[in-house]
């Protein structure tokens, strides 16, 4: 393996290059025209020599990745409406009535409508003003702004700490997920519970989802190199859950303390021997969509093709293909994308209500959606392309 000067995010250990996906624009960074420019950047991932963590190739500036148009909003889809709801169901499991709870990254409020459901109060963090702005009409209490020291000392300023922190695919879009931590330690009661969602690096690679590392998706977390950074930073793991968000997610609790529970110890020697294959999975996964897509777009000839779902994820894998790809438009349920471009090849983003209404050939760029979406379109033959590039209807 290539070595590479990185130094690791969370422990300052060496890292090794394991991916190379080539260049590709900031995918979340949509054209507000087709010609506009989108620059590229380098695109891959190397992994920690001494805990393990796997972490972009290249990391760009938080004013690079995420301004006032960052186009994600959680409550668009079912199913994260139904995560939110599983989670504040968790939540309230192991909180008793009339706490308070803060959450990191609460986007348009989905959890925190959900756990005012269940009479617990939740303050939203969220640098993104166009989802928090969602969330304080619903109602929801949002402070506005990057979860930084400065914000802390506001918070607590306000507040008492709470009795819970929670937080869901934040940590991997940070640049220092330690200094965010410990942040949170602060907010969080001497007995309060932490509880970190985030997509899990051995299930992206045995799904072969290389189309997960963006830009804005600094770290990919398996337990041990959790584990890792929880110890740095002064909390014990006392659960962890497995759920199939994101293509695969782990549900971690904690609270404040130095040693991980005796399972969560056995969990982390369980899962070296997949550790070790995974760097090949993935290589593997993405050498078979370059040969599958080359022989699809052959085969496809001039027939015209659609897109859905643009996600950050429909921009990597276009880049990553090596090919041209026709698209003549990619759908997208986000009304907040409608009339804007990809940053890839400028294809314009649509409402899935300006499809064709004779259906025709669609590739499904949100296939970890594939069970809510593809119903909906009984007419249109659907490809997906993860974990490899077939036709699913
Ligand atoms: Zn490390």
């Amino acid at each position: 393996m290539q070595c590479s000067c990185l130094s690791c995010r969370s422990c300052a250990g060496s890292t090794s290059q394991i991916l190379d996906l080539g260049t590709s624009p900031v995918a979340n960074r949509l054209l507000d025209a087709p010609h506009d420019s989108a620059p590229l950047f380098p695109l891959g991932l190397v992994q920690c020599q001494v805990c393990g963590l796997v972490q972009n190739s290249t990391n760009l500036p938080g004013s690079l990745l995420f301004d006032d148009k960052y186009p994600y909003f959680a409550s668009v889809s079912s199913a994260v409406r139904q995560h939110a709801s599983s989670l504040a169901n968790a939540l309230a499991q192991r909180l008793a009535s009339n706490t308070r709870t803060l959450e990191i990254g609460s986007n348009d409020g989905a959890v925190q409508v959900a756990l005012a459901q269940h009479g617990i109060k939740c303050l939203g963090v969220d640098p993104a003003s166009g989802p928090a702005q969602v969330a304080r009409s619903a109602g929801m209490q949002t402070c506005i702004g990057t979860f930084d020291s400065k914000m802390v000392d506001k918070i607590l300023t306000d507040n008492p700490t709470f009795d819970a922190v929670h937080m869901s695919n934040v940590l991997a879009h940070v640049g220092k997920p330690n200094l965010l931590l410990i942040e949170a330690a602060r907010c969080l009661s001497d007995d309060g519970i932490l509880m970190v969602e985030v997509q899990s690096w051995l299930a992206l690679a045995r799904c072969g989802g290389f189309d997960m590392v963006y830009h804005e998706h600094h770290s990919h977390f398996s337990l041990s190199s959790i584990a890792h950074l929880f110890n740095a930073c002064g909390f014990a793991i006392t659960e962890v859950e497995t759920h199939n968000m994101q293509g695969g997610s782990l549900r971690i609790w904690a609270r404040k303390g130095t040693a991980h529970a005796e399972d969560i110890l056995a969990a982390i020697a369980a899962e070296a021997a997949q550790l070790a294959r995974a760097p090949d999975q993935l290589n593997a996964a993405l050498i078979r969509f370059r040969r599958d897509s080359e022989r699809f777009l052959a085969e496809l000839g001039s027939t015209p093709l659609y897109g859905y779902g643009a996600a950050a994820k429909t921009v990597t894998l276009l880049a990553a293909s090596g090919q041209h790809w026709p698209l003549l438009a990619i759908a997208d349920a986000a009304a907040s994308k409608f009339g804007r471009y990809l940053p890839l090849n400028g294809i314009p983003i649509i409402a899935p209500t300006d499809l064709p209404p004779e259906g025709g050939e669609m590739l499904l760029f949100a296939w970890n959606l594939a069970g809510e979406i593809a119903p909906n379109y009984p007419n249109w033959r659907i490809h997906v392309p993860v974990p490899h590039l077939r036709v699913l209807q």
